[in-house]
């Protein structure tokens, strides 16, 4: 059977291929490229909700200024071709609000339909060798195709993480905050009577708030266990991390130095949320208290430790952080778990890689502790092979704080992996061996 053969396949068609893709067109318009989407369309976080939150990064850290400011993708010139730019900019808003920055990012995906089939699933990646005794990558679909190539960049989105202790719940009572606006018409039909909404993310804040907003008879129940919500730390001095050259420091420090790091910098993007965010949340709350009917309810200080189905609800004990032997029992019909994502590591709330790529896990290099070694233009070496396997937007382990969670680097990253696969390539011509076109 003949397969289309490309330079480059991408896995996901989110910011992170989609950043690739316009980097590809800028810098490196010879390379034949496929993006591979599982959704109909490139939708920006298709959980989120949009009503009336803003993002979280600067907007001009978009899909391609930080590299390229006079790119046609830049965040300013879909304002400018929407005709809103004076409109926009007279709001004085810091940060734009989500629903604008969705738009955004699917305007800009909107120029790639060539390059992208959408509603494809990847369902599986080998690595080949060819008779000539190169190598390839064979990519499989949903809708029963294959695709070959030399460089594969994967970026599918990290992982959610549930805690271990949720693990049992059945599928029906339990959701992810990525996924939350696939409950909202069991909400609206009013099946749905108590939630539990679990962790202390920005994401749990807002999810929080909007219930309590739109489900006026809901009892909600926000489950932490901090002794607060808590502020994330906007300190323009920590917000560094965001920058470049951090990625250059956490990716050459020695593992003991990267833990620091990520305990130093955890609140500048995780378990914490902005102040509107949080003030909003409590002044709700102070309202529903005193002047409404107490239906919002905040367990702080708390550990889950059981978590069991008693008909049609889960029965959640929550043990006090102060005291072994203060615990509270709560029914509810829904828990949604704002609780994060897996990254890669050995730890029970990490994973080894990606699980699309399980199969490939015994030939990848790996780091003296066991870690898959990620290089810093995010390859991932296969022992033997000299196959391009690039990890986009899903590092936090290796190159730091907001690799996988923030849009802020997007476009230079692509920039690092193109620039990787055309140094490969101009290497391999030299060497005689090909790894751009081996039909
Ligand atoms: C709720 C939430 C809010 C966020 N808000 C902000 C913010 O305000 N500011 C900010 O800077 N960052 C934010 N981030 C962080 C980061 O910017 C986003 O996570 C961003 O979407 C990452 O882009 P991505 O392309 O790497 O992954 P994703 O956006 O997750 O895209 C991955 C894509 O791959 C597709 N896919 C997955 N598996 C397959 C498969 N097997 N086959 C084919 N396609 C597949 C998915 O359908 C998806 O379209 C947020 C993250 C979350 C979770």
């Amino acid at each position: 059977m003949q397969r289309e053969h490309y330079d480059v396949v991408g896995i996901g068609f989110g910011p992170s291929n989609i950043a690739m893709a316009i980097t590809l067109e800028e810098e490196a318009a010879g390379l034949k490229c496929l993006f591979l989407e599982k959704e109909a369309n490139s939708e920006w976080q298709t959980g989120l909700l949009l009503a009336n939150s803003d993002i979280q990064n600067h907007p001009l850290r978009d899909l391609a200024t930080p590299r390229n400011p006079r790119s046609h993708y830049s965040f300013t010139n879909y304002l400018f071709e929407k005709q809103r730019l004076f409109e926009h900019l007279n709001m004085g808003l810091y940060y734009p609000y989500r629903y604008e920055y969705r738009d955004y990012i699917r305007w800009a995906a909107d120029h790639f339909d060539e390059q992208v089939r959408y509603s494809t699933t990847v369902t599986g990646v080998r690595a080949l060798t060819t008779q000539a005794g190169g190598a390839r990558f064979e990519v499989s679909t949903s809708d029963g195709q294959t695709y070959t190539c030399a460089n594969l960049v994967v970026a599918g989105g990290r992982t959610p993480f549930v805690p271990p202790v949720l693990a049992a719940v059945e599928p029906d009572k339990l959701v992810h905050g990525v996924r939350f606006r696939t409950v909202v018409d069991r909400l609206e039909s009013g099946q749905v009577q108590s939630v539990a909404v679990v962790g202390g993310s920005q994401s749990a804040i807002e999810i929080m708030i909007y219930l309590a907003d739109k489900f006026p008879q809901l009892q909600v129940h926000g489950v932490s266990r901090k002794f607060g919500y808590c502020l994330k730390d906007s300190s323009p001095f920590t917000g560094e991390v965001y920058f470049p050259e951090f990625v250059d420091l956490f990716h050459d420090s020695k593992p003991a130095h990267r833990r620091r790091l990520q305990d130093d910098l955890r609140a500048t993007n995780y378990s914490a949320s902005d102040g509107d965010v949080l003030d909003e949340w409590y002044r709700v709350r102070y309202r529903d208290r005193h002047f409404g009917q107490q239906r919002l309810h905040v367990h702080n200080s708390v550990d889950i430790v059981s978590a069991v189905s008693v008909g049609s609800k889960v029965s959640l004990e929550l043990m006090a952080a102060h005291s072994d032997e203060q615990i509270t029992s709560l029914e509810v019909d829904l828990i949604v778990t704002a609780t994060g994502f897996r990254d890669f590591g050995p730890g029970s709330h990490q994973e080894v890689c990606p699980a699309l790529l399980e199969g490939l896990y015994p030939m990848m290099e790996k780091e003296p502790d066991g870690q898959i070694k990620i290089q810093r233009d995010y390859r991932v070496a296969l022992q033997g092979m000299e196959l391009g396997l690039y990890l986009n937007g899903l590092c936090e382990s290796s190159h730091g704080m907001g690799d996988a969670g923030s849009l802020s680097l997007v476009s230079l990253r692509s920039q690092h992996i193109i620039k990787s696969i055309e140094a490969r390539h101009a290497a391999a011509v030299g060497d005689g061996a090909i790894i751009k076109e081996e039909a």
